[in-house]
């Protein structure tokens, strides 16, 4: 952080910190959402910086607080390592302590895990960073509740606006609305997909509407759009949540009255004909939360955690892998929670991608299953229905304009306004 000859890197990093402040300002869960990662960015940094640089940073940002020498550490080192639960002698002669006026160590004071002498608090590196940390915390939350108080004046702003309307949720990775597996899944393989290769949001959705025969719109969105982008034709679509509602409280009529325009829509094949996009993990896990009666969601970020855990060990997720889940939970890394969740359910070590949309967890997955190769179709599955619809996909695909597959959120607010019946 403190190299002189990294000016542009730290210039960019300044300016980027400063937009997504005014992007995560917004709310209080935006807001919770933003420390937490720029604490975990800063304590990775503060721990990387050399001993040098780390008393550098500190006089920088003004925090007194200076390491001793080591001929007062090798004077002391009885005291510091009697008071300082966890040191051992020959980690107080390599850790560097830091003299810290009370006020700042108050928390190590109180409960008595730190050498005291002439009021001021020895701290061992390995606590300083806690103290720092808890510093640039105070100050980052101030400021974002500061900047939240601005907002109206920026909003108005119409080059800032739509930047920052988006920024929260955006998603920058490969774009799953291109079908390249349009036709290559059969209805008859979901269930087993669905324990198999869908991501835990999907599985929710999917095991709720096999259960209740229904999904309001929050949850219809979400998954429609998963299926559809891992394989699903518009027919097959149709014929998929056909069979499930009639099977609950709605008939034949009701449903291509009142559903299957919106499946329509979502195909691209009626009012914009817009080719929607499936939700990214950012967009399920910062908008729309879940309400009673609602499936849709991101199971890390939205459910309880005890009702997390009895999710977990009904998937057979082993007991010493939910406490890790359960602690990445705690500190807000819910993609990281869901990797965790594929190495689990995966048998592998390390899952070798940057998790961001649900869509890539179930391509990662199909392609670990299958050895590298694309989703196949089980050869007892491939029935003449199956068949005929990907082909008639096909052909309306070609013929029916669609428009572009970057949609807008500011479209798809369109599209959930026909999905709005529950
Ligand atoms: Fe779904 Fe993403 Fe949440 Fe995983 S992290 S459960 S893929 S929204």
């Amino acid at each position: 952080a403190l190299v002189e000859d990294d000016y542009d890197a730290r210039r960019k990093d300044h300016i980027s910190h400063f937009i997504l402040r005014l992007a995560y300002c917004q709310s209080e869960e935006l807001r919770r959402w933003f420390l937490q990662q720029e604490m975990d960015l800063f304590r990775y940094r503060f721990n990387e910086l050399t001993d040098n640089l780390r008393q550098k940073f500190l006089d920088h940002v003004n925090l007194k607080f200076e390491a001793i020498s080591e001929d007062l550490k090798n004077e002391w080192a009885n005291d510091l390592c009697a008071s300082t639960p966890g040191l051992t002698m020959i980690k107080v002669k390599e850790q560097m302590f830091y003299k810290v006026g009370l006020a700042d160590a108050v928390e190590l004071f109180r409960a008595r895990r730190v050498f005291i002498k002439d009021g001021f608090a020895y701290v061992p590196l390995k606590d300083i960073d806690a103290i720092v940390l808890n510093n640039y915390r105070t100050k980052l939350s101030k400021a974002l509740a500061l900047t939240a108080r601005s907002l109206p004046s920026i909003q108005s702003d119409e080059r800032l606006q739509p930047l920052l309307n988006h920024l929260s949720h955006s998603y920058v990775g490969p774009d799953y609305s291109v079908q390249k597996n349009t036709g290559k899944i059969s209805l008859e393989q979901i269930d087993a997909l669905s324990v198999k290769s869908f991501p835990l949001c999907m599985r929710q959705l999917h095991k709720a509407l096999r259960e209740n025969h229904h999904l309001r719109h929050g949850g219809r969105m979400q998954y429609g759009l998963f299926l559809k982008s891992i394989g699903l034709t518009l027919e097959q679509a149709l014929e998929f949540w056909k069979k499930e509602f009639t099977r609950g409280k709605v008939d034949a009529d009701k449903f291509d009255k009142g559903y299957a325009y919106s499946i329509r829509h979502s195909y691209g094949k009626e009012g914009r004909r817009t080719d929607y996009t499936p939700y990214s993990c950012m967009k399920i896990i910062m908008s729309n939360p879940p309400s009673q009666g609602d499936y849709h969601g991101c199971p890390f970020r939205h459910c309880d955690p005890e009702l997390l855990k009895q999710k977990l060990q009904l998937y057979k997720v082993p007991q010493s892998g939910t406490n890790q889940i359960l602690e990445l939970v705690k500190g807000m890394h819910y993609q990281l929670a869901c990797q965790k969740y594929f190495e689990l359910t995966h048998d592998v070590e390390d899952i070798g991608f940057s998790l961001n949309h649900p869509n890539q967890y179930f391509a990662e997955s199909q392609k670990l299953l299958s050895g590298g190769r694309e989703v196949k179709k089980e050869p007892s599955h491939v029935g003449n229905s199956q068949q005929k619809s990907s082909g008639q996909e096909s052909t309306n695909s070609n013929s029916t304009p669609t428009s572009s597959n970057t949609a807008t959120d500011a479209e798809l607010e369109g599209l959930e306004e026909y999905f709005a019946e529950d």
